[in-house]
């Protein structure tokens, strides 16, 4: 028993050892096969790393500008990165260097590349979102990325980066990286380089570069276009501010300068030099526009961030969509009559009153958005969708690229009553369908008891009107009823809401839906508006907008080109309605509110069909229109929303607005030869002689004049002939003849 209990204890101490002894062996045959699987894969990322000898040169050997060109073959805008002038390390004030690395790298003197405290946080920060997204880039990364401007992001590239980033720290010094780091950054508004941005922001070299300025560099360079401080936009300007502010409070946390010295400095406004950019070539605003697309269309090809720099540098020939002859006639258009009503309007009657607490710099941005009068004008081809012409506003170049036509959200007034109208012809309205204009009040919605009065431009009454007069003479009373007294078949503003969202109105929320909607207190671009009254002109097709025909590489070879030479189309309303609101909106030029000015500028030979709007208090006219083949918008008025044109002489859609879009209308269709035919209506269309005394069919005894041709789809058309003519009132048979041959004559 002895000796069989010691033999086991001696078999248990082996069997122990034994154990210890395979662990150890698969534990270190685990760590050799980790290492090597590190090694190798070291080994397989670095045999494709970028040689770092770029990084020294301010320019691509192989870079080629992109060119823009017009549809008519003109070059608009050349896209290169603009000439950089390389400053050495000891020219970038010390307080530079600390901002940048304040922000950006705090660790940057102490670690070697890569900073693996920051990038554990990283990877919990990815892990806990699920998602992978946290950059933890150092300096060194960020400049690593540089080279590697034509792969996607993936876990592979990112790895590579690491790589190059402690290659990096291998061959150059501290000093050395900073430099090439400042010398390549971009810092918007086309600067690249910090001698560049010292120069476009502040108009002075880098090395005069003071505490602040130097802090509102540090702190746009993330996401330049939410934080540029040449943005017209207050809120963006605000945000540049607030990260100039947040630079030197860290800053000051850090030690790096006095807490005192940091409040002095947040105290000071930004002050920026005039725009010192580079010439920026034709329809500056457009091709803004065009260039921001490109940049998200090479984004998504070459990964994020890669796609202006490759813009820049691949020798791409972009065919636009704009035609230059056409730009040029709404630039003038637009410009003659804009200056027509600040010369003869606004510098008499606009006085500017400064807001308290505005620097010097901030005050004269403030008084040009308060007394300089502002346009828009946007034009598109009807069938294809293609941006024909596209002018953001008057003198872009002080107005820091602030598009107009695209980034202002202004109040569209009457233009947006055939929202209104669509959607009631769409539930079952006719067009001669009457509706009493008479005065009205409806009680908000707030819950305070308050109530809403609408009243008449003219301050007066009509009576009892049908849609297409009161739409022609643009009845306030009349649109609002017919959204909002759904007792009598109003149809409500949240079926208006989604009919204009469904047309194009991007902008609309539900808090727009009040009573007041119905005569365009909402806020919309002048793109939007365009896009929505083409669906009309295409008979209920919406046509997505384009600006990029097609693309060929530096070497002529075909890069892109827009599927069929037109944007996507979809039925978004029912071809008679847009058939119907055709008709509705010929007769504004015709006979309604748009007519006059139509006519004393020689356009009534042209059809055409189209709004007036004009915004509460004076503060934004409008018309949009279109003919057969080209569609147009024009706004007028101040970019501060407390500026008014004032009145009725030059503040309406039809003395602000039109005049300009008459004058680009006629041009155009003559440059592109349009013919002067009228527009195609779908064959579900018909039409009937209607009396306008009593809205209902007209007999051969109504008289003549009081007779018009209305249109109806079919099966909806008025049965009930006019009582108010009766035929004992008409003497002879005869007269009887001759009323009808009348009558006829007016088809
Ligand atoms: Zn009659």
């Amino acid at each position: 028993m002895k000796n069989g209990r010691t033999i086991k204890r001696e078999k248990k101490q082996s069997l122990t050892v034994d154990l210890i002894l395979y662990f150890a062996l698969y534990f270190l045959l685990g760590v050799f096969v980790i290492f090597s699987a590190i090694y190798l894969s070291i080994l397989h990322l670095s045999s494709d790393l970028p040689p770092l000898e770029q990084l020294e040169n301010i320019y691509d050997e192989q870079s080629q500008s992109t060119v823009m060109y017009s549809s008519d073959g003109e070059v608009l805008r050349t896209l290169a990165h603009e000439k950089r002038f390389w400053v050495t390390y000891d020219q970038i004030p010390q307080c530079m260097i600390d901002a940048l690395i304040t922000l950006e790298d705090q660790r940057f003197f102490k670690h070697w590349g890569v900073s693996f405290p920051d990038v554990a946080r990283a990877m919990k920060e990815d892990i806990f979102t699920m998602s992978f997204k946290e950059g933890a880039s150092t300096i060194t990364q960020q400049l690593a990325k540089n080279l590697y401007f034509t792969k996607k992001k993936t876990i592979k590239r990112k790895l590579q980066e690491m790589l190059t980033a402690i290659q990096i720290e291998r061959t150059y010094s501290k000093p050395e990286i900073i430099e090439m780091y400042l010398n390549k950054l971009e810092f918007g508004n086309n600067a690249y380089g910090i001698q560049a941005a010292a120069q476009t922001y502040f108009g002075k070299n880098a090395s005069e570069l003071t505490m602040p300025e130097a802090a509102l560099l540090a702190g746009i360079i993330q996401n330049i276009s939410q934080h540029n401080p040449r943005s017209s936009v207050e809120r963006i300007r605000q945000s540049a501010l607030r990260r100039r502010n947040l630079v030197l409070t860290i800053m000051a946390d850090m030690g790096k300068i006095p807490r005192a010295t940091a409040e002095e400095a947040k105290a000071q406004p930004v002050m920026l030099s005039e725009y010192q950019g580079p010439p920026l070539g034709r329809a500056f605003l457009f091709t803004e526009y065009v260039r921001n697309k490109l940049i998200a269309m090479f984004n998504e090809q070459y990964g994020e961030e890669n796609g202006e720099h490759y813009i820049n540098t691949a020798g791409l020939q972009v065919h636009t969509t704009l035609d230059y002859r056409l730009q040029k006639v709404a630039e003038d258009s637009l410009k003659n009559h804009l200056d027509y009503i600040q010369k003869n309007y606004a510098d008499k009657r606009i006085v500017y009153r400064r807001p308290m607490g505005l620097s010097d710099a901030e005050a004269v941005k403030d008084s040009l958005a308060q007394t300089m009068v502002q346009g828009a004008l946007f034009a598109i081809d009807v069938r294809t969708g293609k941006i024909l012409a596209m002018v953001g506003g008057e003198n872009p170049h002080d107005n820091n690229f602030f598009n107009r036509a695209v980034q202002a959200f202004r109040q569209p007034g009457s233009a947006f009553k055939p929202f209104v109208y669509a959607a009631a012809l769409d539930n079952g309205w006719r067009i001669c369908d009457t509706i009493l204009d008479s005065y009205v009040c409806y009680e908000n919605v707030d819950g305070k008891g308050t109530v809403y009065e609408p009243q008449n431009f003219e301050k007066e009454y009509k009576g009892l009107i049908s849609l297409r007069d009161a739409l022609k003479e643009s009845v306030n009373i009349v649109a609002i009823k017919l959204m909002n007294d759904t007792q009598n078949r109003g149809i409500g503003p949240m079926t208006v809401i989604r009919y204009a969202r469904k047309l194009g109105i991007t902008s609309l929320q539900s808090t727009d839906a009040v009573h007041s909607l119905a005569i365009g207190t909402c806020h919309v671009n002048l793109m939007d508006m365009v896009t929505a009254y083409t669906v009309f002109a295409n008979l209920g097709e919406k046509t997505e907008l384009f600006t990029i025909d097609h693309i060929n590489d530096k070497n002529n070879n075909f890069v892109y080109a827009q599927p069929n030479g037109e944007g996507a189309k979809s039925e978004v309303l029912d071809p008679s309605v847009a058939s119907l609101m055709v008709t509705l909106l010929k007769s504004v030029t015709t006979e309604g509110t748009a007519s006059t000015t139509i006519r004393l500028r020689g356009m009534s030979d042209r059809p055409s069909a189209g709004k007036t709007g004009t915004g509460n208090e004076y503060k934004d006219a409008w018309f949009i229109g279109f003919t057969p083949h080209i569609a147009c918008g024009v706004w007028v008025g101040f970019d501060s929303e407390q500026s008014t044109l004032g009145g009725n002489l030059f503040g309406t859609g039809a003395t602000a607005a039109l005049p300009i879009w008459v004058g680009f209308m006629k041009e155009a269709s003559e440059i592109l030869g349009y013919p002067r035919d009228d527009f195609k209506l779908a064959d579900t269309i018909t039409t009937l002689r209607i009396c306008k005394d009593s809205y209902l069919k007209a007999t051969p005894n109504c008289p003549a004049a009081s007779t018009y041709t209305e249109y109806f789809i079919k099966g909806t058309e008025i049965t009930d002939s006019c009582h108010i003519h009766r035929p004992w009132r008409v003497n002879t048979g005869d007269n009887r003849i001759n009323a009808g041959q009348r009558s006829k004559r007016g088809f």
